[in-house]
């Protein structure tokens, strides 16, 4: 018998969260048999509910899930190097200094395009009046050809399993008797997704034949994700909080088991979008001194508050 798209869709995403943690089947079954997954009506906004059960979110939430990350990947076009310059000259990290610089301007420009894009896109009354962002191909179930482009599909696909994992542990907790409804309620969700994509990594790495530090990176890289698409659908007057903690508060709980190297490319990716998204909402991101990429990361989610 044909699957109903009903169906299609909740299968889809627990093969995800199957195929993104494989190392925790058994648990991820067992959360299944506890909440499942459905289809919301399309409409503005990012949209991922828990109601009865189950984890309703939309194919336009996944959707900017996806161009997010190719947002992410432009901010660290735009800042990567630059970081690594100045941690090799021990020169703080100043966008004032470097604003005005050709290359630096366009880099700006299309971090700033997309973002634009990707506004009209979660405003909009239906999907279909708003047109796909130009320079960013449609999500592939073949490998892209450009490395960068395959690299910022993998690191979407993985923040939705992060957010996924947060959002059905939501729902657990309520079918437990468990749920606070609070901030703490939040961060237990945001802790839970986090163990299940960073615990066991390093076995599971190895029993691949994978480099453990690579794959925890990735991982990593992805929750970072997970964290500026939490900022980046969150009006900046909110950003200190709201019926969700601190930003900064869930980032910081975020970097806990990420790769002990302050240099490793998670720290590198982290910064490179916070610098983004601080320099959009005009905050200032000047003669910050620092030690490491993680130092950075660190100061520059204070600035966040
Ligand atoms: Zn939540």
């Amino acid at each position: 018998m044909a699957e109903s798209g009903e169906e299609e869709f909740a299968r889809d995403a627990v093969q995800l969260l199957r195929a993104a943690v494989p190392e925790r089947l058994s648990e991820i079954d067992e959360i299944i048999a506890l909440a499942g997954f459905r289809e919301g009506r399309d409409g503005p906004g990012f949209k991922f509910e828990n109601v009865y059960g189950q984890v309703i979110f939309t194919h336009r939430s996944v959707m900017q899930v996806y161009l997010i990350s190719f947002l992410a990947w432009r901010a660290l076009r735009a800042y990567s190097g630059l970081i690594i310059l100045l941690l090799a000259t021990r020169e703080p990290f100043d966008l004032s200094k470097v604003a005005h610089l050709p290359e630096q301007a366009a880099a700006d420009e299309a971090v700033d395009g997309l973002a634009k894009g990707l506004t009209e896109i979660r405003k909009a009354f239906a999907t279909l009046d708003v047109p796909w962002p130009a320079d960013i191909p449609a999500p592939s179930l073949v490998k892209h050809a450009n490395v960068e482009d395959q690299a910022a599909q993998e690191v979407s696909l993985l923040a939705l399993a992060f957010i996924l994992l947060h959002e059905i542990h939501h729902v657990v907790l309520a079918s437990k008797g468990e749920a606070s409804g609070d901030w703490a309620e939040e961060h237990k969700c945001d802790e839970f997704a986090r163990q299940m994509m960073l615990r066991d990594v390093d076995h599971y790495a190895v029993s691949c034949g994978d480099n453990p530090f690579m794959v925890r990176s990735k991982r990593a890289m992805a929750i970072a994700l997970a964290n500026a698409i939490y900022a980046e659908i969150t009006p900046q007057k909110l950003w200190a909080g709201s019926d969700h903690p601190p930003i900064a508060d869930r980032c910081f709980a975020n970097y806990e088991d990420w790769p002990a190297d302050p240099n490793a490319p998670p720290w590198i990716y982290m910064s490179s979008v916070l610098a983004a998204q601080l320099r959009r909402r005009n905050r200032d991101v000047n003669a910050i001194a620092f030690t490491s990429a993680r130092d950075l990361c660190e100061k520059l989610t204070e600035l966040t508050r």
